[in-house]
């Protein structure tokens, strides 16, 4: 649409410019009008050949003679020279003569100009609506939303927590009989990609009624007034309705808690705030209007937003177990022509995935099975597409990379694996590659984590020898000097889990069980202590990987070999190596 109209802004433009050349064309080559002595005027006069004499206070005058023959002479500037003219029947103009062709240039011109700045006046105009119109969130209601519970596999309790307010908004009037009072606003909280848009929209579908959904940063703007302005608009549209479900994507941009210290919080977040709550308890309980907004970070939301009357549901909405798993891979691959996928398998090398990251894989998995042009999707794909998920695409091109690299990525890649294997011999280490990624990795080892809810310290601890595996192969293989950049994101990894250990999950010594974002809160600095102890920590167990894969130095070699030889390798070769040379050794 705006496209178009942009178009149609040229037209005056072109109009303008060729206008413009015909003048300078035009004036031109009537300029060169010649120029004739003040005699020969004179003699004209007297032959009474003049029409009209333009008589400007330009040291020139124009003639105009009756056979439209133009030229100039001296203007003799006397007091009576335009009396004497007149007594000879010659018309005098004081105005300068312009061509018609001059004048029809000049006027395409202006006219062009004045087009061309109403058009873009207004094009400013509509843009600008855009940003400073409270009224021009464009939220449109979908009525038939075509989603329901069906559609949301796993999450049985989030489904159960929101079953009540779905037969609320389809009868409010029951529930009003009962004095029961509904809960205005619902929050879904959880990790991204769980699905809590997707209940939602399940939620309006079963109550059959319109969904409106925006997202909490289309309400932050840098103008004060304009995020509360559409806020009342939403919900002026949404009464209009009747029953509704407003969905509000990402909550926290505007209910983050505020900071009533001094510089912080801002007033457009506050009246943003303030403008929601004001709706939310203006609306009464009959009125069938459920707000609906979803969070990654409940703890991050303001006091005020989930007080009683406003959003006083809380239902978690978390990643898939198991069994939640599968039912969503069957989910997705309802409609897909398929071949002997083992969905509990899959099931179980999917811990920590998300249900959008579960519906990615399958539609991945069906985008290889469609370049490979196989009848089904079948189990190949999925491991192709499994690999690009977790390490992104493989780069084809590998013939620049130096012997001298491959062999620093199997030996970093082979100290992971063995780490792996030994220390957490219940994750699977399902593949380990020296083909470089496009997503930046030199290569990876791909090791699929058991099902657990919790995370012991020593089962953390084991994480991290795991990822100093790498870092460790290099230096006990090519020395200290010649340790590489390639272990940079274990290293972040790492460092990330061994903070959190010291700092937040009560497992470390300076800090016993306090928690080390609480105490920044009150006000708490003194962090030498906590640096010094994570410190030692990595230094223990990075001794302690270098000491395995020292004793283990055989099978170290053995697996960066076949990592040279074959580029991937899987669960079985590794176990195979292991076993071999644990035979020699007895
Ligand atoms: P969130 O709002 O929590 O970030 P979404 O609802 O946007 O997550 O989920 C994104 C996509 O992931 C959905 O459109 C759906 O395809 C898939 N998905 C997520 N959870 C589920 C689930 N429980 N069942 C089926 N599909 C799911
Ligand atoms: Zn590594």
């Amino acid at each position: 649409m705006n496209k178009i109209k942009n178009k149609y802004i040229l037209i005056p433009a072109i109009t303008a410019v060729l206008s413009l050349v015909f003048l300078i064309f035009v004036s031109s080559t009537f300029k060169i009008s010649k120029d004739k002595q003040y005699t020969a005027f004179l003699k004209d006069v007297s032959t009474r050949s003049i029409s009209t004499v333009y008589v400007t206070t330009s040291p020139k005058v124009q003639v105009k003679l009756n056979d439209g023959t133009i030229y100039t002479t001296d203007n003799p500037r006397t007091n009576n020279f335009k009396e004497n003219l007149l007594k000879d029947g010659i018309n005098v103009s004081e105005q300068t003569l312009t061509s018609p062709s001059e004048i029809a240039s000049i006027s395409g011109f202006v006219i062009s100009l004045i087009v061309l700045g109403i058009m873009a006046f207004k094009s400013t105009k509509r843009k600008s609506k855009g940003m400073f119109s409270a009224t021009n969130l464009d939220v449109t209601a979908v009525e038939d939303i075509g989603y329901n519970f069906a559609n949301v596999a796993g999450n049985e309790e989030a489904k159960d927590s929101v079953q009540d307010v779905v037969d609320f908004l389809k009868n409010p009037e029951k529930y009003s009989a009962y004095g029961a009072r509904m809960p205005k606003g619902v929050i879904l909280y959880g990790d991204p990609g769980t699905g809590k848009t997707l209940l939602a929209k399940a939620v309006a579908g079963e109550a059959n009624v319109p969904f409106y959904a925006v997202s909490g940063s289309d309400f932050v703007q840098i103008y004060v007034g304009v995020g509360a302005g559409r806020i009342r608009s939403l919900f002026k549209k949404a009464r209009g309705q009747g029953r509704a479900v407003i969905f509000i994507d990402e909550i926290d941009a505007i209910g983050k808690k505020r900071n009533n210290g001094p510089g912080g919080g801002s007033d457009e977040k506050d009246q943003t705030l303030n403008a929601l709550l004001t709706e939310m308890s203006g609306f009464n309980e009959t009125e069938g209007i459920i707000v609906i907004a979803a969070t990654n970070r409940l703890d991050m939301l303001d006091e005020a937003l989930l007080r009683p009357g406003r959003f006083d549901r809380h239902i978690e909405v978390t990643l898939p177990d198991v069994s939640a798993r599968e039912k969503i891979l069957k989910l997705h691959f309802k409609n897909k022509p398929i071949k002997d996928i083992d969905y509990a398998e899959w099931a179980h090398k999917t811990t920590s995935f998300s249900g959008a990251k579960l519906e990615n894989l399958t539609n991945e998995a069906a985008i290889i099975a469609c370049k490979d042009n196989a009848v089904f999707i079948s189990n190949e794909h999925m491991d192709k597409a499994y690999s690009i998920m977790l390490a992104g695409y493989e780069k084809v091109d590998r013939d620049y990379i130096k012997d001298q690299d491959r062999n620093i990525t199997a030996f970093h890649e082979a100290g992971h694996a063995l780490i792996s294997l030994k220390m957490l011999p219940k994750d699977k280490v399902s593949k380990v590659t020296i083909i470089p990624t496009t997503k930046g990795a030199g290569g990876y080892t791909l090791s699929i984590p058991e099902d657990s809810l919790y995370q012991n310290k020593d089962h953390l601890k084991k994480k991290i020898m795991v990822l100093l595996g790498g870092r460790a192969a290099e230096e006990i293989t090519f020395g200290l000097d010649h340790v590489t950049t390639g272990a940079y994101s274990d290293l972040q990894r790492s460092t990330e889990l061994i903070a959190n250990m010291v700092t937040e999950y009560g497992m470390g010594e300076s800090l016993g069980l306090l928690s080390m974002a609480k105490l920044k809160e009150s006000g708490f600095t003194n962090q030498e202590t906590v640096f010094l102890e994570c410190k030692n920590l990595i230094s223990d167990l990075y001794e302690e990987v270098k000491s395995i894969l020292l004793d283990e130095k055989d099978s170290l070699d053995a697996v960066t070999a076949l990592l040279i030889e074959k580029e991937t390798i899987c669960h079985e070769d590794l176990i195979n190596i292991i076993e071999d040379k644990n035979n020699g050794v007895a």
